[in-house]
């Protein structure tokens, strides 16, 4: 089992804070009947350390996301920092924290629990008990490629132009992140792109079907174009496992795969870096896909499971404790079953229980499955 493994925890801005320590209740959890030690450590991130420090995020804040095993970040930003010059603004802090860590890798899993699966706009065969993963390249592509612009013509009016290219490095980077998923998943790989009219895509298709060739033993593997990934995720949701794509499809899929699940406070995201070649580690940063929701902030009714999940992640991906991982999932799966909904996921029929009362339930069932 892992040990002495080192946590930063960056609770932020809104129901951020609220919802994180919820979550170090499941981490004292684990530490008192799992025997897991981790080394907790937290800092102030966006308009919290904004108010304290007058920027986002400090140098030195930085510095240990950076010597962390693994960041549990919560979010940032309130209408109070609206009127913040650019520079200061919450977003900000977590921006330079995934430039600064090199987080090249989006894992943004879409899971539907069976008693959540009306929420779906989806028939609930179709989603119940869905779990797939979809990984998108975030430094690179469209987002980030020059030349781009917009220039005058010569007969008058106007021309906008981007460019899309991946490199060889790129792709193999993100590839063998999405083999190591799947490894830990239901070893399935699907590669997405427009290898049909982008050279950009005939190079992401080439170089991802060797890399599977060569790396890639024992894991199924497919090439999909992103139109039809597209059409299959509402078509057949079930039928994927890691679905692998550039910046600008990650984007798009990624949103499509969410609203399969139909609930914002339910959704965890990692964004993992490089893999230090000594060590073997990797800079990763786990947060609900989630923002600060000012509207709900300081009442106690925030849905604490996006951030637990994001905690599952984390132990899965980060620590290498899937067991872990499966237990906080089961327990959170149980809860919801037995009918306890927090305000944002309320259903007719259920049970609507605060943000503080949803975690006891989720630490007895956890205290019931060992
Ligand atoms: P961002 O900070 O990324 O701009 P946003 O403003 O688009 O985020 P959120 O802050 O996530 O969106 O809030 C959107 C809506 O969802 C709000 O009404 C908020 O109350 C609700 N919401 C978001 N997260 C949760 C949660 N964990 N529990 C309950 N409701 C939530
Ligand atoms: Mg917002």
């Amino acid at each position: 089992m892992a040990s002495n493994k080192k946590l930063l925890v960056l609770p932020g801005d809104g129901i951020g804070p609220e919802v994180v320590r919820e979550t170090l209740r499941v981490v004292d959890w684990m530490a008192k009947k799992r025997s897991v030690s981790f080394d907790v450590q937290e800092g102030l991130v966006g308009g919290a350390a904004y108010d304290a420090s007058g920027t986002p995020l400090t140098d030195e804040t930085l510095a240990d996301a950076v010597d962390a095993d693994a960041v549990l970040f919560g979010a940032v930003g309130g209408p109070k920092y609206d009127d913040l010059p650019f520079e200061k603004k919450p977003e900000r802090g977590l921006l330079r924290l995934r430039k600064e860590m090199d987080l090249f890798a989006n894992l943004r899993p879409a899971m539907v629990f069976a008693s959540m699966a009306d929420n779906s706009s989806l028939k609930r065969d179709l989603v119940a008990g869905l779990d797939i993963m979809i990984l998108r390249e975030l430094t690179g592509g469209v987002y980030f490629c020059e030349p781009r612009g917009i220039e005058d013509l010569p007969g008058g009016g106007k021309r906008g132009f981007d460019t899309q290219a991946y490199s060889t490095p790129e792709i193999e980077r993100i590839g063998r992140v999405a083999f190591d998923l799947a490894r830990k998943r239901r070893n399935k790989v699907t590669s997405v792109e427009k290898a049909n009219v982008m050279m950009s895509g005939v190079l992401w298709r080439q170089v991802m079907t060797d890399l599977h060739k060569r790396e890639g033993e024992g894991l199924e593997y497919e090439n999909m174009y992103a139109d039809n990934c597209a059409m299959q995720l509402v078509r057949n949701p079930k039928q994927f496992d890691v679905i692998v794509t550039d910046n600008l499809f990650g984007d798009i899929l990624s949103d499509c795969a969410a609203m399969l699940t139909g609930s914002l406070g339910m959704l965890p995201s990692a964004s993992l870096g490089a893999e230090d070649p000594t060590t073997g580690r990797r800079h990763a940063l786990y947060e609900p896909v989630h923002g600060s929701a000012p509207d709900i902030a300081g009442r106690g009714i925030a849905n604490p499971i996006a951030e637990l999940l994001s905690f599952a992640m984390l132990l899965r991906y980060s620590f290498d404790m899937g067991e872990d991982a499966d237990l906080v999932e089961k327990a959170i799966d149980n809860v919801l079953s037995s009918g306890l909904r927090t305000a944002d996921i309320m259903q007719e029929g259920k049970a609507k229980v605060s943000t503080g009362v949803m975690t006891d339930s989720i630490l007895k069932e956890l205290d019931k499955l060992v």
